[in-house]
């Protein structure tokens, strides 16, 4: 099987925390895009902290806060990972913070591997663990280590525009375009260190949006779906 990083932000299990019928909703389009593709998540932890979403908590240090964000993710792997077994799915956390063995597993690339490829889902917290990076980091460490075919990254946008389209009415959605572009454009979405890992590990990415069910299983499938970044 094709093995699929997945990017989920942390605000598609919430918008503050964790709330049950976005639990559902996630939880129904990964169930049934792990039964086509080996699945590897790395989940954000924007629902409950970013660092640039408490910027104005000036006594708090810059790092202490990146690992706030990184604990943020753990606590969204852990209420993922839940509901995932409770529809039968075999699913194991890692975590590449330290935390209580019983929330998640220290995160190793090759155990990690070794239960993808025995046809469970994996969850990776914990970002890069290390700060002044986002998850998307993250993600595509992990693509790279775990030598994963694609990353898709769920976004609440169709895909990448030519120009920002919340700021502008006639922006032109790009169905495919190279990373050297992608970056070179400075073209959103995704943060670029993310773009460089992936593109000098010719990893490509798909971004399409999560709001309209059932594009996760279509992207993993290649549909045509977003906008494609690739390799060439
Ligand atoms: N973070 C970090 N290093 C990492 C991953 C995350 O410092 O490798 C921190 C950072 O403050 C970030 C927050 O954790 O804003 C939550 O992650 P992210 O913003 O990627 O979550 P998402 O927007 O995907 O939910």
């Amino acid at each position: 099987m094709k093995k699929i990083l997945l990017k989920l932000s942390g605000e598609s299990l919430g918008k503050s925390s964790v709330d049950l019928k976005s639990l559902e909703r996630v939880v129904g389009e990964i169930a049934s895009t792990s039964k086509i593709v080996s699945l590897a998540i790395v989940i954000g932890g924007g629902n409950i902290w970013r660092w640039r979403d408490n910027k104005h908590l000036a006594s708090l240090p810059r790092v202490e806060s990146d690992f706030l964000g990184m604990v943020a993710t753990v606590f969204n792997a852990v209420v993922l990972a839940a509901a995932l077994r409770k529809l039968k799915i075999r699913v194991k956390v890692f975590s590449v913070v330290a935390v209580p063995i019983e929330l998640a597993e220290k995160y190793s690339p090759v155990t990690a591997h070794k239960f993808l490829e025995k046809g469970g889902v994996i969850i990776l917290a914990g970002g890069t663990g290390k700060p002044f990076v986002t998850t998307d980091s993250g993600a595509a460490m992990r693509a790279a280590e775990l030598k994963c075919d694609l990353v898709v990254k769920a976004t609440n946008v169709d895909g990448i525009f030519d120009k920002d389209p919340r700021k502008s009415g006639n922006a032109k959605l790009l169905k495919e375009v190279d990373y050297k572009t992608a970056i070179r454009e400075k073209l959103g979405v995704m943060d670029l260190k993310a773009f460089r890992i992936l593109a000098k590990n010719r990893i490509p990415t798909r971004i399409f949006n999560f709001k309209k069910k059932g594009l996760l299983k279509k992207a993993v499938e290649c549909k045509n779906v977003g906008s494609l970044i690739s390799i060439k």
